[in-house]
């Protein structure tokens, strides 16, 4: 599985008719972190992944979410299962939600609820988890000798947030940026279209060189002032 730069690889997402988030794995050797879990059925080939880049289980210490949509918090059950020592790391809006077994926010709307329990066969009460570390923006987290900023970037959901390794200008945003000047829906429990365009002109200051977005393709080499272009794109819809 490709390793986009030293100490980040990438595990991409296997769509179905709900997409699966990609898997970033960041750290080195001893202590790496998953970011972002995937969606239901979706755990076994990303683990199968991590065993054919030669990271072993054990070295793997956390899961930190972007946001806990259901695509991407959908298989940490059975993430977990085969490795129950992993902390779970959020953002403390969703981690609030999360640790209540308020499950507005993994699953976005009533109607989408009612089909994903139907079609995967969800009770109510499996997306309640305990969270380990409650992330807040304008922290740093020390991840396997890499130094990661957290940025909140609400919008999308209530407690989004950006990863970025400023060495590298990484950036990893979750579902508030994509390639091709798309952005995530805003339509969703606690999506707020006015922050969701805060967040990008925040996002639009930091300066990236390799995108690594929740869905579709990834990008190395990003346009300058791409984020800013994006943002002033969807300005007309985001008021
Ligand atoms: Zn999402
Ligand atoms: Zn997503």
């Amino acid at each position: 599985m490709p390793e986009v730069t030293k100490g980040v690889f990438f595990i991409p997402g296997q769509d179905e008719f709900i997409p699966d988030s990609h898997v970033y794995v960041i750290g080195n050797p001893g202590d790496y972190s998953i970011v972002d879990a995937g969606l239901m059925g979706k755990g076994g080939y990303k683990l199968q992944s991590l065993e054919k880049m030669g990271i072993r289980k054990e070295e793997i210490k956390r899961v930190i979410m972007t946001h806990t949509h259901l695509d991407h918090i959908g298989c940490l059950n059975e993430i977990r299962r085969q490795m129950d020592w992993l902390e779970l790391w959020v953002h403390e809006k969703e981690a609030a939600p999360l640790e209540e077994g308020d499950e507005r926010t993994v699953y976005g709307m009533d109607m989408f609820k009612g089909m994903c329990q139907m079609q995967y066969g969800l009770k109510p009460g499996d997306f309640k988890f305990k969270v380990d570390r409650k992330l807040q923006g304008g922290e740093t987290l020390e991840l396997g000798g890499m130094s990661w900023e957290v940025f909140h970037i609400p919008g999308h959901s209530a407690g989004c947030i950006a990863l970025y390794y400023r060495p590298e200008k990484i950036l990893i945003p979750g579902d508030t940026v994509y390639a091709d000047f798309s952005i995530g829906r805003f339509d969703l429990h606690g999506a707020e279209a006015k922050a969701l365009m805060d967040s990008l002109q925040r996002l639009g200051e930091l300066d990236v060189d390799v995108l690594l977005p929740g869905h579709n393709r990834i990008v190395k080499g990003v346009s300058p002032g791409y984020i800013k272009k994006t943002a002033a794109q969807w300005g007309p819809y985001l008021k």
